[in-house]
């Protein structure tokens, strides 16, 4: 008598095909937890299980590199420890400690979620699924590897490393994006299949951060190499094909550098712009938005800058202020004071290089003024170095 078929990953599968898939997910699972805890790094947000830092590190890695996140993680942890911690905390202060990690709508987000947690789950991040997706910020992702490396369930991951992975284990061609549905489905059996979900799923990432990376992947190296279809059929650097990228957009910005006694005036974004709630240095474009009126003067520095597909030449004019501006979205703000401010990245770099013309000293730029990687005094000169003679500090314009 033929066995009945019953409905499982990619369609119907009979019970006999379904035992084998869970033997063969068995093993790739268990040859990933094996692999993940002899080669894994040592990094910051792996040595706890707390729901709020893996959260935290989770919302941090979305489109970020594990290098640039690494000192904003032990920062805002330092600033905010738990949940209560930060959503008591004003919205600019955690735009402020999030200042040149980008993408801030996840610090928003995180801030507005925190005040969630508090007032529905007592301080304490929900473990079921529909409760996590339900705040701000927290898509089937997230959730997975807050519930999985938190919590131990058996919730599958999938993201732009997974994807990679398991494209190239089953041999599936094609850009990822139109495989999603059969990707999740491979994710979700290994995931059931682990040991350790919490460890399957981070190995299944390293996997695809160390070994199975977009470009020369290191098959000879990689705990799946004699189960890969991709690696079998010697299509590892053709599968999955790459994205469609967005064109380029090259746009020219002009910035005013308008310094007062060491200060320089900076603009909040408003409501409905971009990086809302940012400071910034005033665009010479900007016309007289609340009365400020400009004069640009001397070129002081030109730079490039990329926000996502769009590539800007930033050019930054001294000004003199011809009119004062009303309201509060104008501020002096002295260097140090800068790190008090939600700034982007693009501050940072610029007062880099206004610094670095002055002086002659390049600054170690590798976060933000005011806090470790760029450390200047109140008048703008990298910390331990004298302004060499001439230097110009505090003048007025
Ligand atoms: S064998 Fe190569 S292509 Fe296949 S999963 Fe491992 S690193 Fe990736």
């Amino acid at each position: 008598m033929r066995s009945a078929a019953v409905p499982t990953r990619a369609g119907l599968m009979r019970p006999q095909q379904e035992r084998s898939a869970a033997t063969g997910a068995r093993r790739i699972a268990k040859s990933l937890e094996g692999w993940y805890r002899r080669a894994k790094r040592d990094l910051p947000w792996r040595r706890s299980r707390d729901p709020y830092r893996v959260w935290i590190s989770e919302i941090m890695l979305q489109q970020t590199t594990v290098r640039a996140v690494i000192p904003y993680y032990g920062r805002f942890l330092g600033a905010f420890p738990n949940v209560r911690a930060l959503a008591r905390a004003a919205l600019p202060r955690v735009l402020a400690a999030w200042s040149g990690l980008g993408y801030y709508r996840r610090a928003r987000h995180l801030h507005a979620a925190a005040r969630r947690v508090v007032r529905m789950y007592g301080g304490h991040l929900p473990r079921e699924d529909a409760a996590l997706r339900d705040l701000p910020g927290i898509g089937r992702y997230t959730a997975g590897a807050i519930r999985s490396i938190a919590f131990g369930a058996p919730a599958p991951i999938l993201d732009g490393n997974v994807a990679r992975v398991l494209a190239r284990l089953h041999g599936l061609r094609g850009p990822t994006a139109s495989h999603q549905r059969r990707l999740w489905d491979e994710t979700a059996l290994l995931v059931a299949a682990a040991a350790s979900p919490g460890d399957l799923n981070q190995a299944l990432m390293e996997l695809g951060a160390l070994l199975c990376t977009p470009e020369r992947p290191a098959c000879g190296a990689c705990p799946l190499r004699r189960r890969c279809a991709a690696r079998a059929a010697g299509a590892q650097e053709i599968i999955p094909a790459p994205r469609r990228r967005r064109a380029p957009v090259e746009v020219t910005q002009a910035l005013a550098l308008v310094e007062r006694r060491g200060r320089y005036l900076m603009h909040r974004r408003d409501g409905a712009a971009l990086m809302e709630g940012l400071w910034e240095f005033p665009g010479l474009g900007d016309g007289s938005v609340d009365g400020l009126r400009l004069r640009p003067l001397e070129l002081v520095a030109k730079l490039r800058h990329s926000i996502t597909y769009r590539h800007i030449t930033v050019e930054v004019r001294r000004a003199r202020l011809l009119a004062e501006p009303s309201g509060g979205a104008y501020r002096w703000v002295a260097p140090d004071g800068l790190a008090r401010l939600p700034v982007s990245s693009l501050v940072t770099k610029v007062l880099g290089r206004v610094i670095m013309s002055r002086t002659g000293v390049p600054v170690r730029q590798t976060t933000r003024p005011g806090v470790p990687g760029l450390r200047m005094t109140r008048t703008g000169v990298p910390v331990g170095r004298k302004p060499r003679p001439g230097h110009r500090v505090g003048h007025g314009v």
